[in-house]
């Protein structure tokens, strides 16, 4: 059965490996008709962040308040962290932060596959030129994510995941003063959706095979190992 068969998938929800409810990544997807089709328009899909008050409230919430010990790490987060990171931009269009400006993402491992069948909608092809390198950016006018593959220190079953963090664009300097003023102050949860088009994901399909075979070679190495550990005390026992 080829994907055309099965009725398209139009939305999946895809969490963070921090299992953070504001840390979720929103797919969707509109099929082309046949007519647009022939005439040759181009497939994409959406990717939005989804973070309710992410950074994004002035005030702390309400149960902040009988619970004093969340303000101080409330103030450093909404507040004087934002002041830096757009300080930092400000005077240097380069900036990007190492964690993401937002914070860090990681797509679980388990959802990797789920989100490959998505991406195989729009790209049936899969890049092959990927190594533990390979980055792909998405932009829009304001913002741009980037995924890259990332090294896991705590997990030795699965140390690679799929990571992507959200960055300021290189601006002029009254580009990069708006910007920044809007990312202290809080106006752009809305402006955090993107375009993944065609070529995108089949760089995106090739950085998941690639995490996901790796993983796979991991584990196998590490089984191996325990076999000829477990060989080598047998001998010597
Ligand atoms: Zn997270």
């Amino acid at each position: 059965m080829s994907m055309k068969d099965v009725e398209p998938i139009k939305e999946i929800y895809i969490g963070c490996e921090c299992m953070d409810l504001d840390h979720i990544a929103h797919l969707v997807y509109f099929p082309l008709t046949k007519k647009e089709k022939e005439d040759g328009e181009e497939e994409f899909i959406y990717f939005k962040i989804k973070f309710i008050n992410y950074f994004d409230r002035f005030l702390p919430p309400i149960r902040y308040f009988y619970d004093i010990s969340e303000w101080n790490s409330f103030f450093y987060h909404n507040h004087f962290r934002k002041v830096i990171i757009g300080l930092k931009y400000i005077f240097n269009r380069y900036y990007n932060k190492k964690d993401g400006i937002l914070s860090c993402f990681e797509f679980q491992n388990k959802d990797l596959s789920k989100l490959d069948i998505f991406l195989s909608q729009i790209a049936e092809n899969i890049d092959t030129n990927i190594s533990r390198q390979s980055t792909e950016s998405l932009d829009n006018e304001g913002w741009y994510i980037r995924f890259s593959i990332d090294r896991q220190i705590h997990d030795d079953r699965f140390p690679y995941q799929l990571g992507w963090e959200p960055q300021f664009k290189c601006r002029n300097i009254f580009g990069r003063i708006k910007y920044a003023f809007k990312y202290i102050f809080g106006r752009y949860s809305n402006e955090q959706h993107f375009e993944i088009k065609k070529s995108e994901a089949e760089k995106l399909r090739g950085m998941i095979k690639w995490v996901e075979d790796t993983n796979c070679e991991e584990e196998l190495k590490e089984q191996l190992h325990k076999i000829i550990d477990d060989k080598k005390k047998e001998k010597n026992g």
